[in-house]
């Protein structure tokens, strides 16, 4: 069988034709071969290139990175490669995808080969460019959907708060940094008052409305650390962070003010609306997440009890009954152990 050996008008024929940019470069940074793609893409054919200086030909290549990359090649003898990840691209060459794409240049991929003499010495470096603009797109899309669809199920849909799996597990990540390095940490429950009354008279949608301007007075009032959720129908959920109930209680209380006092325009009229809110602090006290949540919803019903639009902290609920989460008698006796434990020292 003979051997095949390609002539020399067959290989250019080939590096012509082929989709790719290929041109080669020798140590003095010199153009030696530019092919029909680079020609196509760049302007510039083989007899306004060949023989000069690549960096004089393309100012506007990052030239420290690319002259490191071209030497590595020389020294170490061997294929370097590089994707659009890390650099988008290295010619700022034109596409012909939609602008809606978002990409202003084509995304390339690079092979840096070596060509090496008889003696092993890289003699000249082989660059191949190829276009992966398409695969950038799909991959930016991608990565955009996969955001997006996390981001909505964090969120619920109607008020754009946390929905409740999403904030009670930020509540329990908060409430173990609490316990192990004290950090105050505090959690306001609150619920709408009469809402059924509200949905009776103005219809779901009238209801609907109120949620929506509750949830962005919530957004209003708090700063970017404190983690608000919908808890359930018009219940909801404020974790502040680095928040004892004192500071906990001015915050209830100017959301409660402005649910108050800021009527909800619905149809041709406006609905009025209000809330009653428990505030509790994290103490050792409250075995887990629940005992807290639980007795910042004691203090909730109780400010209900009081006469709705209000806003009742753990400290001030003094006579709390057996319904209340941390029994009384445990609460005195963790706060008199604590006291104790203070007069020992
Ligand atoms: P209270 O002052 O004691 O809280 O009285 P209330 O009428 O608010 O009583 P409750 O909290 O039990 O009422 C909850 C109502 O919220 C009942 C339910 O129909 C309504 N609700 C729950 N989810 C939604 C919702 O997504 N949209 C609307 N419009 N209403 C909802
Ligand atoms: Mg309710
Ligand atoms: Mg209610």
């Amino acid at each position: 069988m003979s051997e095949f050996a390609p002539s020399k008008e067959l290989l250019e024929f080939i590096v012509d034709r082929v989709n790719v940019g290929v041109f080669i470069v020798n140590e003095a940074q010199e153009i030696q071969l530019w092919n029909n793609f680079m020609s196509t893409n760049s302007g510039l054919n083989p007899e306004d290139v060949v023989g000069k200086n690549l960096f004089d030909c393309f100012p506007d290549l990052p030239k420290r990175w690319l002259a490191k990359k071209l030497s590595s090649v020389f020294m170490l003898k061997n294929f370097a490669f590089t994707s659009w990840e890390q650099r988008p691209h290295l010619f700022a060459f034109n596409h012909n995808r939609p602008v809606t794409s978002g990409l202003e240049y084509m995304c390339q991929d690079l092979t840096l080969m070596p060509i090496k003499d008889d003696d092993g010495t890289v003699t000249s470096v082989c660059v191949v460019v190829f276009d992966v603009t398409d695969t950038a797109i799909y991959q930016t899309m991608h990565k955009a959907a996969m955001t997006k669809l996390e981001m909505v199920s964090r969120v619920d849909g109607l008020t754009q708060l946390f929905n409740r799996s999403h904030w009670q597990s930020r509540l329990n990540e908060e409430f173990s940094r609490a316990a192990r390095y004290g950090s105050p940490l505090s959690l306001i429950m609150f619920d709408l008052d009469h809402f059924k009354i509200t949905n009776d008279t103005y219809g779901h949608l009238g209801g609907d409305a109120v949620l929506i301007q509750v949830a962005r007075i919530i957004r209003e009032s708090l700063r970017e650390n404190d983690i608000a959720g919908r808890y359930g129908g018009e219940e909801f959920g404020i974790v502040l962070v680095n928040t004892d109930e004192e500071g906990a209680c001015v915050v209830a209380e100017r959301i409660r003010a402005a649910i108050a006092g800021t009527p909800v325009p619905f149809s041709d009229g406006e609905i009025s609306t209000a809330a009653s809110l428990g505030v509790a602090q994290y103490s050792p006290i409250f075995s887990d997440v629940e005992a807290m949540i639980s007795a910042s919803d004691a203090c909730l019903y109780h400010a209900k009890e009081k006469g709705r639009n209000q806003v009742v902290p753990y400290s001030s609920v003094d006579d709390c009954d057996e319904n209340y989460i941390v029994d009384k008698n445990e609460k005195d006796e963790v706060e008199s152990g604590s006291a104790a434990d203070g007069g020992e020292d």
